[in-house]
């Protein structure tokens, strides 16, 4: 029967294997083999964001504080955490996912569900895709993922933790209520410690138990969640892979300088700089935007903006960037003094896809590539491509 059945939805649920602790190890070799602690020093107050595997041998959790991490492992080396580094890992982890498909969901920095249904002949079948998903991030970021295959969302995510580290399980439809059955109900999101504990009292320790409850019985602790846990103990789970989960009403960012601006040339390489990430944010949530905003605090922290509507929306950071510029023009024709912080934002956004076969082939031509900036922005760090006016040319 395995293998046969046809699969009505293909869902991968993709968690990097402990990663910040491996992270840190990427890009500290020696590191590899030792139990690596991130979250902070011995003596301070943090709690573990992350353990290698080494580490978790002698009983480290995340979660659990470092002080307690330091007396189950007093030698292992303890890292305070690098969230922009985890940042741009994270992006490149989203980058090869997207070449999948488009409907990726990132949860966290190193998880996200992907929506393979009908993607077969592009991708192959689920093991082959998620095999070549599993080669393609050890080859490009150095690391591993543990990978769930299913016809669920729920499914996936049980089914990563499986065989981690590096693990991959295939959960073949028509099997999901099996495979569920023998492991213990906490294993479900959702059930945390304390439902744990009053399922164990009505004698209730297995998904499998779980689903042969009935309602009632479960209603006292569950509410009105226990039909749907039910469902979900026996696998059912219809929820869809949303890529655009929470919608964004404008993108931007801002920047506070250590040392107040007041050159108009490195104002303008901070406002480029600032219109590259709104575009690249704009493009990896398939949005365009019609208004340009900008924000800038003076050294007393007088506080001004303005701002100006499009033609048409855009995602174009050059554009985006050239009237960011025109606008804090005129803001420091109205008052010239050192700037502590600049922001530039980009509002009133719509999805792209409408708006690139409405423009003729030159916008599209543009998309295209700012898509392949973004990979090499992916690849090789943000403000490594930057046209030669802005580096100081003509
Ligand atoms: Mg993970």
């Amino acid at each position: 029967m395995s293998g046969t059945a046809p699969w009505p939805r293909v869902i991968v649920h993709a968690d990097l294997d402990a990663f910040f602790a491996a992270a840190e190890i990427l890009r500290r070799p020696e590191l590899r083999g030792k139990p690596v602690i991130v979250g902070g020093r011995p003596g301070g107050r943090g709690v573990v964001a992350a353990a290698s595997y080494e580490a978790r041998a002698y009983g480290v959790r995340s979660a659990m504080p470092i002080a307690q991490a330091a007396r189950l492992c007093p030698h292992a080396v303890f890292l305070p955490g690098d969230h922009a580094y985890y940042r741009e890992l994270s992006e490149r982890f989203r980058a090869v996912l997207e070449r999948f498909t488009p409907l990726v969901e990132m949860v966290s920095v190193d998880e996200a569900y992907l929506d393979l249904s009908h993607a077969e002949h592009l991708v192959g079948p689920p093991l082959a895709a998620a095999r070549a998903i599993k080669r393609q991030v050890r080859e490009e970021l150095g690391l591993t993922v543990s990978l769930g295959v299913a016809t669920s969302r729920l499914v996936a995510k049980i089914a990563s933790d499986l065989d981690k580290p590096d693990g991959l399980r295939l959960v073949e439809p028509g099997t999901e209520a099996a495979t569920l059955a023998p492991l213990p109900v906490g294993r479900m999101p959702g059930i945390g410690p304390k439902s744990v504990e009053r399922l164990q009292r009505i004698g209730v320790t297995t998904l499998g138990g779980l689903a042969r409850m009935p309602v009632a019985v479960l209603q006292p602790i569950f509410g009105r969640r226990a039909a749907e846990v039910i469902d979900r103990a026996r696998g059912i789970d219809p929820r869809p892979v949303n890529p655009a989960r929470e919608p964004a009403k404008s993108v931007g960012r801002e920047r506070t300088f250590s040392q107040d601006l007041t050159d108009p040339r490195e104002i303008e390489r901070v406002l480029y700089q600032l219109a590259e990430r709104a575009g690249r944010d704009l493009r990896r949530e398939g949005l365009h935007g019609r208004v340009v905003a900008v924000k800038l605090r003076y050294r007393d922290f007088e506080t001004v903006g303005r701002q100006r509507r499009l033609p048409q929306p855009t995602s174009d950071h050059q554009e985006i960037a050239a009237v960011a510029t025109a606008l804090v023009a005129r803001l420091l024709e109205a008052r010239r003094a050192p700037v502590r912080l600049l922001g530039v934002r980009v509002a009133a956004l719509s999805p792209a896809a409408i708006q690139l076969t409405m423009f003729g082939d030159d916008p599209l031509r543009r998309h295209r590539l700012n898509h392949a900036l973004d990979d090499l922005a992916a690849r090789y760090g943000a403000g490594l491509v930057v046209p030669g006016r802005v580096m100081g040319g003509a």
